[in-house]
């Protein structure tokens, strides 16, 4: 059927409204009418070729939607469900056998390899296939054939629309403090980046009790956002030393726990001289390859020997995780509405280059 996409037709370009065309559905398949996709770091590096996703490409993978036909032997979903996606793995090795299909052995391939392990697509552009396999979704696009076991059903009654993110950028952060940092209650906790990642990591550090939470970023309007949400404290890295600001704020001692969102191997280093005795920071946000960064390991072991992790999609199952969040959003513990910003669909690339700018937390195009 025809359908209309977004489509990375270049490197660096902007994203293309056109007509393609979206195949059969293959056994195991679900077709998702698309409600709303969040814009996510990767569909910018992926649109930039940082992450060499063959192009022409139909990306977006924080997709929303509700299921409009179920292919043969689908089992989980039916017609009218409501669904948000997750990302993709094989569920057969044994890491995804293991409960962390984030390392999932085929990771690299299904996400960004642009097409099913059989080397066909499900979308194609003037008669040619393209990558229409975006971490198992693609939904940059009105419409999307996705594999059911990426699908996670959500209840009907809440704003769709905003609950793609959670299948990325949100699981991410959220995951990263509740799954790999596991803050004790009334701890120490700050968070590098301020971005949709790192907010939502923010959040995670409420959920967990923690009750010193400080926020580190350069842009104003982003610090404003965390003090918004229950950061205690916040730091202006453009004017501010944040190694020695969270050692004042935390009386010498520095933080217990943190995260690092930010991206750039330089933070790495401030994340890890800024933790306590013992202290845990994780790693989500990915520096470009070969962007190197600098640890004094032998003043690190004897100062503080602390714990540091480097995790992908917050080390969440998006089965369980998701529906734990979507708990937390009902209960008014997880306010994804604070986070989102709406663009229509023809608005895309100016969605992504608000994002790009910080403008936007997260945004998200409705479809
Ligand atoms: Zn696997
Ligand atoms: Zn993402």
């Amino acid at each position: 059927m025809d359908i209309t996409a977004a489509v990375a037709i270049e490197a660096g370009g902007p994203l293309e409204i056109r007509t393609v065309q979206l195949a059969e559905l293959l056994p195991g398949e679900v077709r998702v009418r698309l409600v709303g996709t969040g814009v996510c770091h990767a569909d910018v590096i992926a649109r930039d070729q940082v992450y060499p996703v063959p192009l022409p490409a139909v990306l977006g993978h924080e997709g929303a939607g509700v299921v409009e036909e179920v292919g043969p032997g689908v089992t989980r979903l039916r017609v009218g469900d409501h669904v948000t996606a997750g990302f993709n793995h094989c569920g057969r090795c044994a890491r995804c056998a293991a409960g962390l299909p984030s390392y999932c052995e085929e990771f690299g391939a299904r996400n960004f390899g642009g097409v099913r392990p059989d080397g066909t697509s499900p979308v194609s552009l003037d008669g040619a296939p393209i990558t229409g396999w975006f971490f198992g979704q693609s939904t940059f696009a009105t419409h999307a054939n996705i594999d059911e076991r990426l699908l996670v059903a959500v209840p009907a009654e809440l704003p769709l629309h905003l609950l793609g993110p959670l299948g990325c950028g949100v699981m991410t952060g959220a995951g990263a403090v509740l799954n790999t940092l596991d803050p004790q209650p009334a701890s120490s906790f700050a968070v590098f980046g301020a971005g949709a990642v790192g907010i939502s990591g923010l959040l995670a550090a409420v959920v967990a009790g923690c009750t010193t939470i400080i926020a580190v970023d350069v842009v104003p309007s982003r610090l404003d956002k965390a003090l918004e949400l229950g950061a205690t404290h916040v730091v202006n890295a453009a004017d501010q030393d944040a190694e020695q600001m969270i050692r004042e704020i935390t009386g010498g001692k520095g933080v217990e726990y943190a995260l690092d969102a930010a991206g750039v191997s330089a933070v790495f280093t401030q994340m890890a001289n800024s933790l306590a005795v013992r202290g845990h920071g994780v790693l989500v946000g990915a520096p470009a390859p070969g962007d190197a960064a600098k640890l004094d390991v032998g003043a690190l072991l004897t100062a503080s020997s602390p714990r540091l992790s480097l995790v992908l999609e917050g080390d969440a199952a998006p089965q369980e995780f998701i529906p734990c969040l979507v708990r937390l959003y009902q209960a008014g513990r997880f306010p994804l509405d604070e986070l989102v910003t709406t663009y229509p669909f023809d608005d895309i690339n100016t969605a992504i280059t608000d994002a790009e700018r910080g403008v936007a937390l997260k945004p998200v195009v409705t479809f």
